[in-house]
C-alpha cells in the first residue's frame, strides 16, 4: 500500500477512441488536443500513441507543450492553437515545423516580419461567433490578400470554435456554422470547425480537420451522456486507498465544519487522496465512489490530504482496499456534475503528487 492516489492510464483506450473519432468523421483528418498535458493523462505518453496510430496532427495550446513533444522526438503535425507570442516563438514555430493559428492581424505583422525562406505553416482562425480568439468574418478579404503576398507560406486551412456545441437544442451552431461557410463560400483551403462535441452532435460540423479532445480521453461533453454511451471508453482511472475505518454513532459530524452528521451508526473510511491530489473541494457529500467494487459516497468536506466515505453500501470494507474516484466503471463527468464542474477540470486538476502509471 506504498501508493497512495495513482492514476492509471489505459492507452488502448486511447486509441480505441481515435477509432471511435474516426468513425464519427470518416471523411475527415484528425488534430488531437494534446494540451495542458494531455488534459492531464501526459502529453508525451499520449502524443507517442496517438502518432503511433497514425493521427493526422495533434493540437497544443503555447509553443512550451509543441516543445515538450518536439523533444520527445513527436514528429507529427502540431498546431500551436494561441498562435505565437512574440518573434522568438515565430522563428521556433518554423524551426520545429508547427503549425501557427493565427488569430490577429499582430501575428501576422510578426510573421511577415521573418526573414525570407522561413518556411511557415499557418491556419487562419475565425470568430464565427465564440467571441473569443479569431479574426472577424469580415477580415476573410484581407486575410486572403496576406496569403497571396506571403506565398512561401503553407496555407493549412480556416478554422472556428464552436461556443455551444454541447446544447443539441440551441441554434448558436448552426448560426456559426452557416456565417463561417457563408464567409468562405467559393473560396479555397481547408476547413476546420468541430471539437468533441461540434463531432459528436453535429454533422455539418465535420469537415476537413475535426479537433477532438475530451472524447480521446473517452469522456463525454454532451450532457446526460457518459462517454460509454457514446462508444468511448475512460482512458484515466484514479484510485486511491483506504487507510482507515472507524464506527461512529448516529448525529456524529464528520470532518471540517460538521458537514456531514451520520444518520444511524455506521462505518466511516478514510481514503488518503485529496484536493492537493486534485479531488475537488466542492465534490458534495453523496458523490459517488467505488470500494473495493462496490459503491459508496463521499461523506463529508474533502480535505487536502483526505476524503471521508460513508461504507454502508461496503460493509466488507477492509484497510488497504481500493478505492475509485472516477474512470473505466466511474465516469469522470457524473463526479464532475456532483462538484458541479466538467470532466475538463477534474482530468486537468490532477497535481503531480499523484503516481502515473501507463498500461
Ligand atoms: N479546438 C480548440 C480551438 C480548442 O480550444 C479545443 C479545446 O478547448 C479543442 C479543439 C478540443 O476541444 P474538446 O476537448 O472539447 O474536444
Amino acid at each position: 500500500m506504498n501508493q497512495r492516489a495513482v492514476a492509471t492510464v489505459n492507452l488502448a483506450a486511447i486509441r480505441h477512441n481515435l477509432a471511435q473519432v474516426r468513425r464519427y468523421a470518416p471523411n475527415s483528418c484528425v488534430m488531437g488536443a494534446v494540451k495542458a498535458d494531455a488534459y492531464g493523462h501526459g502529453a508525451v505518453p499520449v502524443a507517442r500513441t496517438l502518432e503511433a496510430a497514425g493521427i493526422d496532427a495533434l493540437a497544443v495550446a503555447c509553443m512550451q507543450e509543441a516543445q515538450q513533444l518536439r523533444e520527445a522526438h513527436i514528429r507529427a503535425p502540431i498546431a500551436l492553437l494561441e498562435g505565437i507570442l512574440s518573434a522568438e516563438e515565430a522563428t521556433l514555430a518554423a524551426y520545429e515545423g508547427l503549425q501557427i493559428v493565427v488569430n490577429d492581424f499582430w501575428q501576422i505583422e510578426l510573421l511577415e516580419r521573418m526573414p525570407q525562406g522561413a518556411t511557415l505553416q499557418v491556419w487562419f482562425k475565425l470568430d464565427s461567433g465564440m467571441h473569443r480568439l479569431g479574426f472577424p468574418l469580415s477580415a476573410v478579404p484581407k486575410l486572403r490578400q496576406v496569403l497571396q503576398r506571403n506565398r512561401s507560406w503553407r496555407f493549412c486551412g480556416w478554422m472556428t470554435h464552436l461556443a455551444r456545441a454541447d446544447e443539441p437544442e440551441v441554434s448558436a451552431t448552426v448560426e456559426q456554422i452557416e456565417a463561417f461557410d457563408i464567409t468562405l463560400a467559393g473560396i479555397a483551403g481547408a476547413r476546420s470547425i468541430a471539437n468533441s462535441a461540434g463531432l459528436l452532435a453535429w454533422q455539418q460540423a465535420r469537415r476537413d480537420w475535426v479537433r477532438p479532445g475530451l472524447m480521446l480521453y473517452g469522456a463525454s461533453p454532451l450532457p446526460g451522456k457518459t462517454g460509454r454511451a457514446l462508444g468511448l471508453r475512460p482512458a484515466l482511472t484514479l484510485t486511491s486507498r483506504l487507510i482507515a475505518i472507524r464506527e461512529y454513532p448516529a448525529g456524529s459530524a464528520i470532518g471540517y465544519g460538521a458537514s456531514y452528521r451520520c444518520p444511524e451508526t455506521m462505518k466511516i473510511g478514510v481514503a488518503a487522496v485529496g484536493y492537493a491530489d486534485g479531488i475537488p473541494r466542492s465534490l458534495a457529500s453523496g458523490a459517488p465512489v467505488q470500494v473495493a467494487g462496490r459503491p459508496a459516497t463521499i461523506a463529508g468536506r474533502v480535505s487536502m490530504d483526505m476524503i471521508t466515505l460513508d461504507l454502508r453500501a461496503a460493509p466488507q470494507a477492509r484497510i488497504g482496499d481500493e478505492v475509485v474516484l472516477w474512470g473505466e466503471h466511474a465516469p469522470a463527468e457524473i463526479v464532475a456534475e456532483h462538484a458541479g464542474t466538467l470532466a475538463y477540470e477534474l482530468f486537468c486538476g490532477l497535481t503531480n503528487r499523484v503516481q502515473f502509471e501507463y498500461v
